[in-house]
């Protein structure tokens, strides 16, 4: 079966966050489940490099205010179209704005004619190429549903899915640009794009979706409830019978500790002792003192919802405790500045990168004790899974994926030996601190800390499982259901 995936971003070539890792794991696992998946991306100067021969598959004279055509890239893996559009996309800075992380302020008629080359790829607009489903994921590709519905007679009723990724993004713009969204009138209301009295683009595609997925069961249920649902709970309410909760996986190819190219000492869960090696290359490299005290790591967008303001409350007395700290992230510059300010307060313990470095992300992983995760809110969380395959012990927020992926070391997961990490409770500085403190307690236990990092590691987060179910949901949506 043959399935089209629409996304802003996907690891290796372009990543701002995990949607990037799921879009580039999931062609590969899905096609042990006989779905052949091609992704179209946007075609960024990243993207536009690893396009060898471009040749033209499809061609737009005119595309929201300048030429474009949908060239295929010749890489490994992946089956990638991309849509060549330099006035939209060929710009210095990051995938949604510039250097200064100001967002492009044409991102809805960047990401609305990636969504709108999406159906019409769908609709056949590549010879030999007639996918049997669409799926879209997060609103930099929700209106590709749109432009489905109010396409021809076959995009009208192709099977589609939409990928919330993180609801907090939701593509919201003012109702001036409707217009130029190239729709029928009709479609601005309130069971299509209209958005309180704005366009929505995720809106959109929530809407229009025959199936709506999220990465965690958890958050599944929270973004039914007003506290998570960020103003659209009510939707996704009355939606609620076409809502699932597929967890996300992790490339195990690509983060796999006994053959990771990215760190110093490999290991596996029968030779942790090798961690040793690891550990002393980030207290190097965070400029950290040697001794055997736990080292926290945090590998972490530096936001609100990724909790960092709690954290940057709590340093002080992760130090007080006897614990370390390695982070490295980017993000606010408010919160960049707290963070390096509680590195200067406590030289040898607290080690600050502002940055985004991919094999510093695996030697943290690979080195330090523990990951703290501090998260308001997180839809899956992929840091936790890292950590748990690095026998990094993660310490997160009972929030979305982290609760559905993490045990807590509590008294009856200790004795049963099935603990995997500790788990507070979100937005709660006071619980952090304490889940702080009883990591370093356990931690001096080094046969009782062993044990949970050999759990973490005997867990199985690969894709296998969540594919399967991909796989299943499309042919669900294609097929009807299977046969009892
Ligand atoms: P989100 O998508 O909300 O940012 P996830 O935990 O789902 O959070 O995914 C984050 C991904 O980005 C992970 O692969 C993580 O390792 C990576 N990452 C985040 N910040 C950095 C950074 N500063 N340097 C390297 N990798 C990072």
């Amino acid at each position: 079966m043959d399935v089209l995936a629409v996304a802003s971003e996907m690891h290796p070539l372009v990543k701002t966050g995990g949607l990037a890792d799921v879009v580039g794991a999931l062609p590969g696992a899905l096609a042990e489940h006989g779905v052949a998946m091609t992704t179209l991306l946007p075609g960024y100067p990243a993207v536009m490099r690893a396009v060898e021969r471009p040749r033209a598959l499809a061609r737009y004279p005119d595309l929201f205010g300048g030429p474009a055509r949908v060239v295929r890239a010749k890489m490994e893996g992946p089956r990638l179209l991309v849509l060549d559009a330099p006035h939209l996309f060929a710009r210095d800075g990051g995938a949604y704005g510039d250097a200064d992380g100001r967002d492009w302020p044409d991102n809805w008629r960047r990401f609305a004619a990636l969504s709108a080359v999406a159906a019409d790829i769908a609709g056949g607009a590549i010879k030999g190429f007639a996918p049997a489903a669409v799926h879209a994921h997060d609103w930099q590709a929700a209106m590709t549903l749109a432009y489905l519905r109010h396409g021809t007679e076959r995009t009208q009723t192709l099977p589609a899915v939409l990928t919330i990724h993180n609801l907090a993004f939701q593509g919201r713009f003012d109702r001036s640009i409707f217009p130029a969204l190239g729709l029928p009138v009709g479609a601005f209301a309130v069971d299509g794009v209209e958005y309180y009295g704005g366009v929505g683009f995720l809106k959109a595609g929530l809407q229009y979706a025959d199936a709506i997925t999220t990465v965690s069961p958890a958050y599944a249920d929270e973004i039914l409830t007003p506290t998570h649902g960020m103003g659209l709970d009510g939707l996704l309410a009355a939606r609620r019978d076409r809502l699932h909760g597929i967890l996300n996986g992790i490339d195990t190819g690509a983060w796999n500790p006994a053959d990771d190219p990215l760190i110093g000492a490999r290991y596996s869960a029968r030779s942790l002792a090798s961690r040793r090696r690891n550990r002393r290359i980030v207290e190097q490299r965070f400029a950290l003192a040697s001794d055997n005290s736990p080292i926290f790591c945090v590998v972490s967008r530096l936001t609100w919802q990724k909790g960092m303001d709690i954290l940057a409350d709590v340093v002080d007395d992760l130090v007080a405790f006897g614990g370390r700290l390695a982070l490295i992230g980017t993000g606010d510059q408010a919160l960049e500045g707290a963070l390096l300010a509680a590195a200067a307060r406590h030289p040898g313990r607290v080690g600050v990168t502002i940055g985004y470095d991919e094999a510093l992300s695996h030697l943290l992983q690979a080195g330090a004790d523990a990951i703290l995760i501090p998260s308001r809110f997180e839809p899956c969380g992929l840091t936790q899974l890292y950590g748990l395959r690095y026998g990094c012990v993660p310490v997160v927020a009972r929030t979305g994926g982290l609760g559905d992926t993490v045990i807590d070391a509590n008294e009856a997961a200790l004795s049963a030996e099935v603990a995997t990490g500790l788990v507070f409770e979100a937005g709660r500085g006071d619980s952090l601190r304490a889940a702080i403190r009883r990591a370093i307690a356990l931690h001096r236990q080094p046969e009782s800390w062993a044990t949970i990092q050999r759990a973490g590691m005997k867990a199985d987060f690969s894709w296998g499982r969540s594919a399967a179910r991909y796989a299943d949901l499309y042919r669900s949506l294609t097929e009807g259901p299977p046969a009892e």
